[in-house]
């Protein structure tokens, strides 16, 4: 079995592009540019909470970046240096091999440096840290969003959480839906660019990864606004459309989490600019509904009558 170092050094040991000093001494440093801020945020994959234990570690690796990634896109960040806090409960080589691979195949996609982390035995835990750049006062933030303002959703949503419900018993799935809803759930894209693309567009936006109702809630709770949305205007992929109107499904779309799109707010004088990014993104932009005055998110059926949701999206305490 190797030892701790000969995993880190034979693993994740890279020379960094935009790091004075990476892996090997006792931190990392890093130089930020400019005229920029540093946005930083970490997000940790437990197993039997994020991912069930016979995912590969090809798919983890590549996750355990990308969720992060998704983050770093939600503030409009140049995404530049990642750490990697990793417990595992054995020095399984070709294990780790394949989580490396996984991951870098993101991280190179994004010319992120992998600088530093952690490595200890436990059970199986992956803690990352991505840290990105903004030019100052850029930022895309959660508490800019304007009652008027219209909300938009980037590709569509359902899919993930449609693959752990099937997982879970509580709803089937053939092939070849199935697949893709396994795809959507093992290896979400991280809307990056489109993150870049808002700056000076969107007032405000957030990445999906606890469903789009709770996540939207977080907005119009940090913006000090509400939300009206229209359930017919969420799109949903072409795959899960035919069971669109499903219970099961209809609670993915609206509180599955694990999509890793962005939703976003702008003013309506930006419609035909974000029509645009779309065409030039080759990604779905949907308005799906608008910011109003007061609290919480209302999402309205085709007759325009609130839907009742018995659960708005994931809470690890609830
Ligand atoms: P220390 O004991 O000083 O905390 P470690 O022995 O834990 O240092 O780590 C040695 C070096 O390897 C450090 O630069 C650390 O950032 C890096 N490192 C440890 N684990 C990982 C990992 N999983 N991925 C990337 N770098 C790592
Ligand atoms: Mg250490």
């Amino acid at each position: 079995m190797p030892s701790e170092f000969e995993l880190i050094a034979n693993y994740f040991t890279r020379p960094p592009r935009h790091a004075v000093l990476g892996v090997g001494d006792d931190a990392a440093l890093i130089a930020v540019s400019h005229g920029h801020e540093l946005a930083a945020s970490t997000d940790m994959l437990v197993e039997g909470v994020h991912f069930f234990p016979d995912v590969s570690a090809l798919a983890l690796g590549y996750k355990a970046l990308a969720v992060n990634l998704s983050d770093l896109a939600a503030m409009g960040a140049t995404p530049k240096w990642a750490m990697l806090a990793l417990s595992l409960p054995a020095a399984d080589a070709g294990w780790v091999r394949d989580f490396a691979a996984g991951f870098f195949s993101l991280a190179e996609r994004h010319d992120v440096d992998l600088i530093g982390g952690d490595t200890t035995r436990g059970p199986r835990n992956i803690c990352v840290q991505v840290m990105g750049e903004v030019a100052q006062g850029r930022a895309l933030r959660r508490d800019g969003a304007k009652p008027g303002d219209d909300v938009w959703l980037s590709g569509h949503v359902g899919d993930a959480a449609a693959a752990v419900a099937h997982r879970k018993g509580e709803l089937l799935l053939r092939e070849p839906l199935l697949g893709h809803c396994q795809a959507r759930l093992d290896r979400p894209t991280p809307r990056v660019e489109l993150g870049l693309r808002l700056a000076g567009l969107a007032s405000s936006a957030i990445d999906i990864s606890d469903g789009l109702i709770a996540d939207l809630g977080h907005t119009c709770e940090r913006s000090r606004v509400g939300a009206d949305v229209e359930f017919a205007g969420i799109p949903c992929s072409a795959e899960l459309m035919p069971l669109r109107h499903h219970a099961p499904v209809i609670r993915a779309i609206l509180a599955g989490g694990d999509d890793y799109e962005l939703c976003f707010t702008a003013a309506p004088a930006n419609r035909s600019r974000i029509d645009s990014l779309a065409g030039s993104l080759g990604l779905a932009l949907s308005r799906i509904g608008r910011i109003i005055d007061g609290g919480g998110v209302t999402v309205r059926d085709e007759k325009g009558q609130p839907m009742v949701l018995q659960e708005k999206g994931f809470d690890h305490f609830r």
